[in-house]
């Protein structure tokens, strides 16, 4: 038999060639297979581990070793301080998206009666998120994906809620004609040729929820384009993008006749959300 402190210190050597947070992911693998907290293995460093959760342990370390990120090897990920489950057929959720729910907190009060669509939901996190914070809105989302609208749905049904209306849908393409007070989405927005695509985490999640053409800006043009369709006047369009795009993206905004044109930092002071306000009168200008 092994103790808690041994396990955890040659794994986080196996671990540190491959990941910048081996003595981390270490910990959490193990809580994983211990169904722990990491504060029981401060508390227990010499207790003795099972050989059968020694085994457990040693294949997922293998499985970290070759990049799989944690999220996909535990299930889940936090975002705004719930649990989703996740799988590779979804994003993980990013702290930078966070950013979306708390701009949306600012335009829409909890009481308020609106209707919201998430377009390109994934793993569900905003239209949850949404739902639960602002438990009088009505809201949709969307999904090319039938994979990630089932994992979408998953989470829903965790977190209790039953209301949202899920489509297997292109952005707009099939949605019955509504008209939204919210159009919100993350959606792919980076160029296929960024490097950053061949390395860490991201080599291992699904390339069509990360990669757009037209330097990482085509989803967000065709979206910023049809919303224009779904909002309702004086509606607002909220969409996260590339720490360089801002002044693309604000120029895809203004060409379409948005007004009160914003991008807000996120917490690391990337430019990452940018917000528009639809009203017909200014089609008519
Ligand atoms: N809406 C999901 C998220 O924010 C998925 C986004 C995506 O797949 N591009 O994580």
């Amino acid at each position: 038999m092994q103790s808690i402190k041994s396990v955890l210190a040659k794994a986080a050597c196996i671990l540190a060639s491959s990941s910048d947070s081996a003595g981390l992911d270490a910990e959490i693998l193990l809580c994983q297979i211990l169904n722990k907290e990491r504060s029981h293995l401060r508390a227990w460093p010499n207790r003795q581990l099972e050989p059968e959760h020694t085994s457990r342990f040693w294949t997922l370390i293998q499985e970290r070793q070759k990049g799989v990120p944690i999220a996909y090897i535990t299930g889940n990920r936090e975002f705004w301080s719930r649990d989703f489950y996740v799988t590779p057929e979804v994003l993980i959720p990013r702290p930078e998206t966070e950013l979306l729910i708390e701009l949306s907190l600012k335009l829409i009060s909890p009481a308020q009666s609106v209707s919201i669509i998430d377009l390109g939901t994934g793993s569900g996190i905003i239209a949850v998120t949404l739902t639960l914070e602002c438990p009088r809105a009505k809201i949709s989302a969307t999904d090319l994906s039938l994979p990630a609208l089932r994992i979408a749905q998953l989470n829903a049904n965790n977190h209790h809620v039953t209301d949202i209306d899920f489509y297997h849908s292109d952005w707009f393409a099939g949605i019955p004609d509504a008209k939204f007070n919210l159009v919100i989405s993350n959606p792919p927005y980076i160029a296929e040729d960024d490097k950053h695509l061949q390395e860490g985490d991201i080599r291992f999640e699904p390339q069509t929820a990360l990669r757009a053409s037209r330097q990482g800006l085509n989803d967000i043009i065709i979206i910023a384009d049809t919303a224009r369709n779904y909002l309702e006047s004086g509606g607002h369009l909220l969409i996260e993008h590339g720490y360089n795009q801002q002044q693309r993206v604000q120029a895809i905004f203004k060409d379409f006749n948005y007004d009160n044109i914003q991008t807000h930092k996120d917490l690391s002071g990337h430019p990452r959300v940018t917000y528009g306000q639809w009203s017909y009168s200014a089609v008519s200008e």
